[in-house]
């Protein structure tokens, strides 16, 4: 295993996980690795929580590739990010402790409205419409013109975004090491007049993803990158692309992504 010299923790929940933390920082010095203030210091970054802790801790430390992630779930759930369980905190110590993790690498999309700086996200991009009525735009994949679009709007997900919210709108669950982000529809309209693809499709790294928004139908839709919104103001143009940029994450051995996928949904 990598020598791991530091730990940040991420507990969004405050004073509920301050009793979680100190036992899990006094467990971590006991294995070599001590807590730092401050998540730029970090080898490791842990999150306290579900999943949705664990997209935060993400996002809040800048989708750092030069550390490496690890989920502690503070109830007894399972998550899909999160291996492992401060209820079980023996174990967190042994798979320490006999090296018995692997690293996993998960890709992320790059997400650029109009011509602001990119942001990302682990989990997925939505766009939808802000107001009663249909949200129209142009997709195009690379400089290709592929479909008008007419209805609520649009999902891009990751493989492991696969698994939230593209999956209750009908996407498939896509394996992880299958580099790619899936399109999936969001309430399209489709009848003589407007025709889509109308199922999920996934493009690779080498296929970026335009979506040029009709002005005339509306200006402020409403856009999230995971579990955050975007607050920008006239959308015109989004670009999506699967970005190099890949987040690592400590895993158990025998707990793949379709090892989870069972137990969650099977
Ligand atoms: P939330 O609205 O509080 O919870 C959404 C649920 O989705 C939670 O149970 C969460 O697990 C689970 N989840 C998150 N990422 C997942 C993944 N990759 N695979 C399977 N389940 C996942 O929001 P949140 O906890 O901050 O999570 C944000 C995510 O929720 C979004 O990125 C989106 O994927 C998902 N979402 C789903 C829907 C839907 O299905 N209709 C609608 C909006 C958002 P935990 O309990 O472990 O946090």
């Amino acid at each position: 295993m990598i020598n791991y010299k530091t730990i940040y923790f991420f507990a969004p929940h405050g004073d509920e996980t301050k009793e979680i933390k100190q036992d899990l920082s006094k467990l971590f010095d006991r294995l070599d690795i001590h807590t730092v203030e401050s998540d730029k210091e970090a080898d490791i970054i842990a999150s306290i929580g579900g999943d949705g802790a664990f997209l935060q801790a993400v996002r809040r430390s800048n989708f750092r590739d030069d550390c490496v992630y690890l989920g502690i779930a503070a109830d007894s759930n399972r998550h899909f990010y999160v291996d492992f369980h401060y209820q079980d905190i023996q174990a967190l110590e042994e798979a320490f402790q006999k090296d018995d993790m692997d690293v996993r690498r998960y890709p992320t999309i790059e997400v650029k409205v109009n011509d602001n700086n990119p942001s990302y996200c682990l989990n997925e991009f939505t766009l939808r419409s802000s107001i009663v009525k249909t949200l129209k735009m142009d997709i195009y994949i690379s400089d290709f013109f592929f479909e008008h679009f007419n209805g609520d709007g649009i999902l891009v997900s990751t493989p492991t975004g696969s698994t939230g919210y593209n999956k209750s709108v009908g996407g498939a669950v896509v394996d992880p090491l299958i580099e790619s982000m899936q399109v999936t529809e969001l309430g399209s309209v489709n009848n003589n007049t407007y025709r889509t693809l109308g199922t999920s499709f996934l493009l690779n790294r080498q296929r970026p993803l335009t979506l040029l928004i009709d002005k005339n139908t509306d200006y402020y839709p409403v856009m999230s990158l995971d579990n955050e919104a975007i607050s920008v103001q006239n959308t015109e143009k989004v670009e999506l692309r699967l970005s190099k940029k890949h987040i690592q994450t400590l895993k158990l051995k025998d707990n793949t992504f379709w090892h989870k996928t069972q137990r969650n949904f099977l």
